[in-house]
């Protein structure tokens, strides 16, 4: 009787939903390479003002991982366990805010340090006695609220992968790892903390937060962590385009976005975050994997230089062939050129915003660079100066060149605009004087002649 009664709750407690076993390790300072200088000042005044407050305080997260690799972190992450309340006021400067979960942020001039407290969402684990505070599951087992204190220990388990759930502290100086993540590091492997399969129900973006980090970090991707996302990747469908906007930012605009794309195709979850790109790579249309490789190329380059990059311009690369060849599918359904090149945009668009919102400015900033790739080959009599003066004009020339690096012959259109912009006044009249009527621009109609007077 007792038997049966139990059976159900101990299968509900099945292997996956089990927490991992966890084994505690300390790295000494002496065994780490990680020296308080590489740590931001600001990230070290909120650790040490939460340790004179009598709480426990560890840097986490990428900022632990990036120091042990050698790498500049790009923010600096704490975990504490003071509440957000207990946070907030130690700290002047600072904010609590609530998106997914309640976080403070400890601002410093243009730096903000995240803090957060220590948090479980384990609940096949959790004794807590009042069940209201375990976090909240959909039917498929997603995530939907986690937002229940805990310690270090489920701190760390609930993470996503072993090698960004290292906690260094000031305390001595030294690592605490929970979850084998240092070994990992070594190795170079992204491991997903617990059963991959529930990880990625809980929450499916870490799907693609594996792909991004085996991407920036050039690591492995570990074998059980990697083989359920082909079968698991639609589960992204559920994750609202916002989210998804965010983290094809992250994927494209982290300044590795040439690394990261392979695996996204490798892994088949393209589809899921840019349904055209993915479609127009499967079915190989011209110039579309140059073109998107190259893009990419440029976007690494010039975040490495610490030049701007939009979202604007690396969308409209990724969907420059899939808004050509809807273009051309409308051509022959016989719209004319300029509607055809419309409508084209807008059902692409429309397409991209069912999978991630991308907000307005953005789409329009695309729309313009697209609609400008035409009115660059249209430079007879005033119209090169005008398309000059556009604000766009620079990102549209930017983009001309790109798709000529990507091998589409455009019959000297770059080299044109080139020295179109290193010459003056007279210069420029000549360049539009040299378009002749033989230039790729659409070619005007020829007067008509007169009838030659017919001869009585
Ligand atoms: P980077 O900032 O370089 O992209 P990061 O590892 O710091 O990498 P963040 O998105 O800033 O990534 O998240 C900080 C930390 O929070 C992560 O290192 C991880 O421990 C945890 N984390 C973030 N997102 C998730 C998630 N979806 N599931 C579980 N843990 C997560
Ligand atoms: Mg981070």
């Amino acid at each position: 009787m007792i038997k049966r009664l139990i059976r159900p709750l101990l299968n509900s407690f099945n292997k996956s939903q089990r927490p991992p076993a966890i084994n505690h390790q300390i790295i000494p300072r002496e065994k780490h390479n990680i020296s308080r200088r590489h740590i931001s000042r600001s990230a070290i005044k909120v650790m040490q003002r939460l340790g004179e407050g009598g709480f426990e305080a560890y840097l986490v997260g990428g900022g632990v991982r990036d120091l042990l690799l050698g790498d500049h972190p790009k923010d600096f992450d704490v975990a504490t366990n003071a509440t957000p309340e207990q946070v907030k006021n130690l700290f002047r400067n600072s904010r609590i805010i609530g998106r997914r979960f309640k976080i403070v942020h400890v601002r410093f001039g243009r730096e903000i340090i995240e803090v957060t407290t220590f948090r479980d969402n384990h609940d096949a684990n959790s004794s807590h006695k009042d069940n209201t505070k375990h976090s909240a599951r959909s039917e498929e087992g997603m995530l939907l609220r986690d937002n229940v204190y805990g310690d270090i220990r489920s701190d760390a388990i609930r993470r996503d992968f072993t090698v960004n759930a290292l906690y260094y502290t000031l305390d001595h100086f030294s690592i605490h790892d929970f979850t084998g993540g240092m070994q990992d590091i070594t190795r170079r492997k992204i491991r997903i903390i617990g059963d991959a399969t529930t990880r990625y129900q809980e929450d499916p973006v870490r799907m693609l937060r594996a792909v991004r980090f085996a991407g920036k970090l050039d690591f492995d991707i570990d074998k059980h962590t990697a083989t359920p996302i082909l079968e698991q990747g639609n589960l992204l469908g559920n994750i609202p385009p916002a989210r998804l906007f965010e983290e094809v930012l992250k994927l494209f605009m982290g300044g590795y976005g040439r690394s990261v794309l392979p695996l996204l195709r490798q892994y088949d979850l393209l589809q899921y975050i840019l349904p055209a790109t993915d479609d127009a790579l499967k079915r190989q249309l011209p110039f579309t994997e140059a073109l998107i490789e190259q893009a990419l190329t440029n976007t690494d380059l010039r975040i490495k230089n610490n030049q701007r990059v939009t979202p604007a311009y690396i969308y409209a690369a990724l969907l420059w062939p899939s808004v050509c060849a809807e273009q051309a599918k409308l051509q022959a359904e016989g719209l004319p050129p300029v509607q055809a090149a419309q409508q084209a945009a807008q059902n692409i668009v429309n397409l991209q915003l069912q999978a991630t919102s991308i907000p307005k400015r953005f789409t329009q900033g695309m729309r313009e660079i697209w609609d400008l790739q035409h009115r660059l080959e249209r430079r007879q009599g005033k119209r090169a100066e005008r398309t000059f003066e556009h604000p766009r004009f620079r990102a549209a020339y930017d983009f001309v060149l790109m798709r000529e690096q990507a091998g589409e012959d455009l019959k000297g259109l770059g080299q044109w605009w080139t020295e179109y912009q290193e010459t003056d006044e007279n210069g420029r009249e000549r360049l539009v004087a040299t378009l002749g009527s033989g230039n790729s621009q659409k070619r005007r109609r020829p007067r008509r002649r007169k009838p030659a007077p017919t001869q009585h």
